[in-house]
């Protein structure tokens, strides 16, 4: 009993400190491997802030039973803390025996969880190191494993990420980034930039899309970088509600100075997306304390983010529409996207990822993709944009491929609201389509 969990009947953290170095010891003797694994349930807490800890456990439970089928009588599988999971593979002689279990790990949990006669999506994230490559003790190898899960959580969940340098370092860069956060979202340090999105044929500018900047007092620090450190670590929802009320407040000061009933484009982040009752609640609160009129205020959702399930993101961007917001998919071409679903999608807009834009001129590859998404923007009724455009070259092929709307550093990057003001004071439509002709 001292060495097992009673909760899941797998072995405990004393079971691996008692095992590890007599494995260890092993390995060195025989010239073989040991694989590392760190495992964790995702999405195991939301389960448990909905339906409570009775349940959770139930599911826990299941989980480490279906990790344990897949592996070995020599292998040895213990629960440290909470939902996570350690297991050791060891004496192997090649990697690639690693990868096959850990596959088969992964498949197991393709099929939901049934408790209670109830259905629940449980996937597994896996960080995995190896002895001796990656550490010779037990302290560094669980470590390295367990940064490799962190950063799988981040970036890969559902999958397994195998332990590197590289990864270690920006993993300290993300913990870095993380232990920052709080403070600078409590101190204005995140704010919104503003890039403007202008019609191919007009030359007016069409829509604003607010992006997210960290000003950071060491120098700017990209979103690409902390958004997902955001998301990970419960910061979304602030740094989404201070964006969304940065940038409709400034929407509304151009309004009233007479620029022009310019939508503004907000990006909604998966996790926000998902949890549609808080977006609701906070699209709505946002419009009331700046005044800015529904119609004005678009929302950016990533292709994979609407097509996760897309049945429920239908029932939200509907919603959204009956408060006279409108919806925008981002980065289309990097998901999978079913077209039957598009269909049945209320949108407003499709963006062609940057990607496709980028080899315009060299791939003709990718001009049969951006040329394949206008024929289907223009079939469903929707505008099509093009983003990161940079060159005049890019704006002739979209314009003539019939491109609606270019949004790129060709016109300008994104800028800070007051750079942005000037831009819309001075912005002279005829002589943007003139000096492009
Ligand atoms: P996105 O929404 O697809 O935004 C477009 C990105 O392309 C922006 O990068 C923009 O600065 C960049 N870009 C625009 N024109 C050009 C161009 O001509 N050439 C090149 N090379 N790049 C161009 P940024 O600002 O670094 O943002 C990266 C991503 O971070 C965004 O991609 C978006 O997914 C996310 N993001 C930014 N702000 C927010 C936010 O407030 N909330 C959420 N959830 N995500 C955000
Ligand atoms: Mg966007
Ligand atoms: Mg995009």
């Amino acid at each position: 009993m001292a060495y097992h969990d009673s909760l899941t009947g797998v072995g405990n953290r004393e079971l691996l400190f008692q095992q590890f170095q007599v494995l260890l010891d092993a390995a060195k003797h025989n010239n073989r491997q040991i694989a590392v694994l760190s495992l964790a349930p995702d999405g195991l807490g939301q389960i448990n802030a909905i339906s409570g800890h009775g349940l959770g456990d139930l599911i826990l439970t299941k989980v480490a039973h279906r990790v344990q089928k897949v592996l070995g009588k020599n292998d040895l599988l213990v629960r440290m803390a909470g939902h996570r999971f350690i297991a050791l593979l060891p004496d192997l002689t090649s990697r690639s025996l690693a990868d096959k279990k850990i596959g088969e790990i992964i498949k197991e949990f393709e099929t939901p969880i049934t408790v209670n006669s109830q259905d629940f999506d449980v996937t597994i994230t896996i960080g995995v190191c190896f002895y001796p490559s990656d550490g010779e003790d037990p302290a560094s190898l669980i470590s390295h494993a367990d940064a490799a899960l962190d950063s799988a959580k981040l970036n890969n969940r559902g999958n397994a990420t195998v332990f590197s340098e590289e990864l270690n370092i920006s993993m300290a860069r993300s913990l870095y980034l993380r232990s920052r956060l709080r403070h600078a979202l409590e101190n204005g340090e995140i704010i919104a930039y503003f890039q403007p999105q202008v019609n191919v044929i007009s030359g007016e500018i069409s829509g604003i899309e607010a992006l997210a900047r960290w000003n950071a007092p060491e120098g700017q620090i990209s979103p690409a970088e902390f958004i997902p450190v955001a998301e990970e670590y419960g910061f979304i929802d602030e740094l989404s509600r201070q964006i969304m009320l940065d940038a409709c407040k400034w929407s509304k000061k151009w309004l009233d100075k007479g620029y022009g009933k310019i939508p503004m484009a907000v990006n909604i982040s998966g996790r926000l997306f998902h949890n549609s009752r808080q977006l609701i609640r906070m699209v709505r609160q946002t419009l009331k304390e700046t005044g800015l009129p529904p119609e004005l205020l678009e929302l950016e959702l990533t292709e994979s983010t609407a097509m996760l399930d897309p049945q429920m993101a239908i029932a939200v961007i509907n919603r959204l529409g009956e408060q006279g917001i409108s919806c925008s998919i981002d980065d289309f071409g990097t998901g999978y996207s079913s077209l039957a679903m598009l269909k049945s999608f209320p949108l407003k807009k499709l963006k062609i990822d940057r990607s496709f834009i980028l080899d315009l001129t060299s791939d003709r590859n990718e001009e049969a993709i951006v040329r394949a998404t206008i024929a289907i923007s223009r079939a469903l009724n929707l505008t099509v944009l093009a983003e990161g455009v940079e060159t005049k070259r890019h704006f002739d092929i979209l314009k003539s491929m019939g491109c609606d709307v270019i949004q790129g550093y060709l016109f300008s990057r994104p800028l800070p609201a007051a750079d942005m003001e000037n831009m819309l004071k001075t912005w002279n439509p005829a002589q943007v389509i003139a000096d492009l002709a």
